[in-house]
C-alpha cells in the first residue's frame, strides 16, 4: 500500500497539479489530504474540486474560516479568507457544484485513523489550530504531552515546515535524513510540508509518500510565477502572499 499525503495546498493550483503529475507517475493506492485546501491562494475552487476526488481529508484552520467567521487570523489572513469564501460562494453558473463544494468542506472530520497512522492538521492535541514547530525541541514538556495522545505515527502538516519529530525529542529535516525515514519502532510526528506554500527556505512543493514501512519527502518544482502573478492582480490578496512562494517563506 503506497500512499500520498498532501497538506497546505492554500488555492494554489499550479502546485497541487504539479504534485499530482508526480503522484501519478509513483503509481500510487490512496490520497490524502491534511487540511487548508483554501487560504491565501487564487484558486480554491479549482483546488477544492480536485480534493474532493482524494481518499480522505482533514479540515484545515483556513478551511473552517472560509466556513465560519474566521478567528485568530492576521489581517492579511483574514482579507483573503474573505476573498476566499466570496469564490467559494459564487455559482459561477453551476449552483450544484457550489453546494457540493460547501457540502465537502462542512463534513470534514478534524482527523481520522487509518492503522498505526493518524492524520490531523495541527496536531493531535489540537487537531485544527496547534502549531508543532521545529523549535519546539526545546519545549520538551510541550512535545511530550503531544507524544502521550500519539498511538503511533501522526501525520500533520499546518506549519509548512517539513520533517520528522522523534519521540526522543528531535527534529530532522528532510536533507538530514536524505528525504526518507523509515518508521520506528516507537512514535513519531511527521510533518508533510505544504503543497502551495512552503516555508522552509525551498519554494518546491513538498508532500509525502507514506508505505508500511517509510516515509518519502518529495519536492516538486511548479511554475511559481504564474500563481504569483494570478496573486498580484487580485487586490485582495496581499502581494507578500506572492512574494513569498518564490522565496518558500
Ligand atoms: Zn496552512
Amino acid at each position: 500500500m503506497k500512499r500520498a499525503i498532501l497538506s497546505d495546498i492554500h488555492g494554489n493550483l499550479e502546485a497541487l497539479e504539479a504534485v499530482l503529475e508526480d503522484v501519478r507517475a509513483l503509481g500510487v493506492d490512496e490520497i490524502f489530504c491534511l487540511g487548508d485546501i483554501v487560504g491565501y491562494g487564487p484558486n480554491p475552487r479549482e483546488c477544492v474540486d480536485r480534493v474532493m476526488q482524494f481518499n480522505r481529508c482533514v479540515l484545515g484552520n483556513h478551511d473552517q474560516g472560509a466556513l465560519y467567521d474566521p478567528e485568530g487570523f492576521s489581517s492579511g489572513a483574514e482579507k483573503a479568507i474573505f476573498w476566499t469564501r466570496d469564490q467559494l460562494e459564487m455559482p459561477n453558473g453551476d449552483a450544484e457544484k457550489t453546494r457540493k463544494r460547501w457540502e465537502f468542506l462542512s463534513e470534514l472530520p478534524r482527523t481520522f485513523n487509518v492503522g498505526p497512522f493518524t492524520f490531523v492538521h495541527g496536531s493531535v492535541r489540537n487537531p485544527l489550530n496547534e502549531y508543532v514547530f521545529p523549535e519546539d525541541v526545546y519545549n520538551a514538556r510541550k512535545l511530550e504531552r503531544i507524544f502521550a495522545l500519539i498511538e503511533r505515527y501522526c501525520f500533520q502538516g499546518h506549519t509548512h515546515v517539513p520533517g520528522v519529530f522523534t519521540e526522543e525529542g528531535k527534529f530532522l529535516s528532510p536533507d538530514e535524513i536524505n528525504g526518507k525515514y523509515v518508521l520506528p519502532l516507537g512514535k513519531a510526528m511527521i510533518n508533510v510540508g505544504s503543497v502551495g506554500q512552503p516555508r522552509d527556505m525551498d519554494p518546491r512543493s513538498c508532500y509525502v509518500v507514506l508505505t508500511e514501512q517509510f516515509v518519502e519527502f518529495r519536492r516538486v518544482p511548479y511554475p511559481l510565477e504564474r500563481t504569483m502573478e494570478k496573486i498580484l492582480s487580485i487586490p485582495e490578496l496581499d502581494p507578500f502572499l506572492a512574494e513569498r512562494l518564490k522565496e518558500g517563506r
